[in-house]
């Protein structure tokens, strides 16, 4: 009875994927890798109690927010009859299709160009969009949607137009990859400069080929050659030194070398042999989307695979409709939109998110229902959000994880201290768990950080530098862990210490307020004082101060003097007025922050 059970599953399993369907529709549950307890219990729609007992059962009594591995959860699920998949999100993307490999057809690439700003990004894609249209149609060339396509010969290759590696990244956070192959841009006259080291880092950790183009080789100062030595240093190498990267010589301000440029991205996409099924139910990702007064919700979106037409009941992330009208990069209307085609489409009911995948659904009213469904997932895993590895975290969730392995994204007042922090990092003992730096930097904790730490389970390393406003929101968001240490023996300290789970009773710091100097002024006997505003928090007199300039700590000390008007107080709250005397620190300039921060011991809660 059980063999036709069996049978009858997989049967249903088949026809499912005949008819396009996800597969999690018919029974097989989803898993992310990691799950904790609660988790399962929610996504099995089982009392948590009863897997608990479970797993006790079995030898591994675990808490409701203890995760489990994957051989765990799916232990667990056979016992309770359920079929799981334990997948990530990049797998889950690519599993609710199935093709047969006998329809797949070739598919243009995908590029993106990244690069530091004013290498010519913006130059080299309108120099790329005026290649596309030599034939006779010059003139028409607005650039209406976020993406834009040229044709060689019978040959095509999609551009995204959103330049930048934090779309880049936001994109893969989602689970979404939709960049085949990355075009990285680098001045001649300029060399590699932090940007370009971004880019790369972003490039290597979606796993996307780049290629690089040396621009402005027309201008006098221009040395390619030390463009490739110097990136050498990152691991990109030129084919003709025995590495794995192409590059091209190019102006794109004189539309030198473009052309080549184009051949070497099609000879990377042979390569690639880059395939889709044109043939089913069209599906892909928003690029970007923005509520347009006349004309409601607008989504540029890139199908990955199917055909998307007009009239189409679709779902991106949470929000659905039918497609009205679409438009291709050149702002024509288009009935219809193949693989790596971007559209402009119409008729959504709401925004949905760039990097949101999308699908096309037979029933306006199935797509509406996912949709709902999908809010209200949204809603509860907001409620119980994934937090992210911290260093206090890495020895038990190591425990359990298949890949022992610590990423970190560290970002320092100077190279040196970067350098000398990587230098004790690859003298650590690495056999049990692999520390990777997946990003260095100098300079504050920005937003991008935070995102790639989010796409890459990383921890953030700040040393001399702090988070800004924008990167502190993001990471407590997206439960990003930021340490910043003074000292470097502290980070490595603790860094060897969380690795065989010794990390101990840690000092934690809580921020109490922040200042702004709008002013300095002299005062007898303190030297010059900030004239601020206290914009969060509260001040206290004897609280431990930072005075940070650009991101970059600056001073880290006491409080010499804290005034109102002529009054010594205890403390200022925010939106009120002080005076700031800083102990044996005179270097204060207007437009300084001051955060003031108390150290608490904290004890290890496991
Ligand atoms: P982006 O910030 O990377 O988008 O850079 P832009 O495309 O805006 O280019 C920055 C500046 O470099 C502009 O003033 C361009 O005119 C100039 N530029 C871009 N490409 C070239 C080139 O090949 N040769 C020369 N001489 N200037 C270039």
């Amino acid at each position: 009875q059980k063999q036709a059970e069996q049978a009858a599953k997989e049967q249903a399993i088949e026809e499912a994927i005949a008819n396009d369907q996800n597969v999690a529709e018919i029974g097989m549950v989803k898993v992310p890798p990691g799950a904790t307890v609660a988790e399962l219990a929610e996504l099995l729609g089982v009392p948590a109690s009863d897997i608990v007992k479970r797993l006790f059962l079995l030898g591994n009594p675990l808490t409701l927010t203890q995760s489990m591995s994957d051989e765990l959860i799916e232990l667990v699920a056979d016992d309770l009859g359920r079929e799981v998949k334990v997948m990530t999100k990049e797998e889950e993307n690519s599993f609710t299709f199935y093709d047969d490999p006998a329809d797949l057809l070739p598919r243009a690439p995908v590029v993106t160009v990244m690069g530091h700003v004013d290498h010519g990004k913006t130059s080299l894609l309108d120099a790329i969009r005026h290649t596309g249209v030599a034939e006779g149609e010059a003139g028409g060339i607005t650039q209406a949607i976020g993406a834009s396509q040229v044709k060689i010969g019978d040959r095509t290759i999609t551009f995204i137009d959103t330049p930048g590696h934090e779309t880049f990244t936001a994109m893969r956070a989602r689970g979404a990859k939709v960049t085949d192959i990355v075009i990285l841009i680098v001045a001649a006259d300029d060399g590699v400069m932090p940007q370009t080291v971004e880019s790369i880092n972003h490039a290597k950790a979606a796993g996307v080929p780049i290629i690089v183009a040396v621009n402005k080789i027309d201008k006098p100062g221009a040395n390619p050659d030390k463009v490739r030595q110097e990136l050498t240093e990152y691991g990109i190498i030129p084919e003709e030194w025995g590495g794995q990267n192409m590059f091209v010589n190019i102006s794109a301000k004189k539309k030198i070398g473009i052309d080549e440029l184009l051949e070497t991205v099609l000879l990377q996409a042979d390569v690639l042999e880059l395939k889709a099924n044109p043939n089913t139910f069209a599906s892909g990702n928003v690029l970007e989307a923005k509520l347009d007064r006349g004309r409601g919700s607008v989504a540029t979106v890139l199908v990955t695979r199917g055909t998307l037409r007009i009239g189409d009941a679709i779902v991106a992330g949470m929000s659905y409709g039918r497609i009205r009208a679409m438009l291709d990069p050149k702002g024509r209307p288009v009935k219809e939109a193949k693989p790596s085609d971007p559209v402009e489409i119409l008729g959504l009911q709401s925004v949905p998110a760039a990097g949101d995948e999308f699908r096309v659904f037979t029933e306006e009213r199935e797509a509406r229902s996912l949709a709902e469904q999908r809010a209200l997932k949204a809603r509860i895993e907001e409620q119980n959000r994934v937090k992210h590895v911290t260093l206090e975290t890495l020895f038990s969730t190591m425990e359990d994880a298949e890949v022992k392995e610590l990423n970190l994204v560290i970002k320092a007042d100077v190279q040196g201290s970067i350098e000398a922090l990587q230098d004790s990092l690859d003298k650590m003992d690495q056999s049990e768990v692999r520390i990777n730096t997946i990003h260095s930097a100098v300079g504050a904790i920005t937003e991008t950080d935070v995102t790639l730490a989010d796409a890459s389970n990383a921890i953030i390393i700040g040393f001399g530098v702090r988070p800004d406003a924008k990167a502190r929101a993001a990471a407590e968001h997206q439960g990003v862990e930021i340490r910043t240490y003074s000292v470097i023996y502290k980070a490595i300290e603790e860094i060897d210490a969380a690795r065989i789970g010794m990390l101990k009773p840690t000092e934690e710091e809580h921020q109490t307020g922040s200042a702004e100097v709008r002013d300095t002024f002299k005062v007898p006997k303190v030297g010059i004082a900030a004239g601020c505003m206290v914009t969060e928090g509260e001040i206290g007199r004897d609280d431990n101060v930072r005075l940070v300039r650009d991101g970059i700590v600056v001073f880290d000390g006491k409080i010499a003097s804290l005034r109102r008007y002529k009054d010594d107080v205890k403390s200022v709250k925010a939106g009120f007025e002080c005076g700031i005397g800083l102990e044996n620190f005179q270097d204060i300039k207007p437009g300084d922050v001051i955060e003031g921060y108390k150290i608490v011991e904290v004890a290890r809660t496991e």
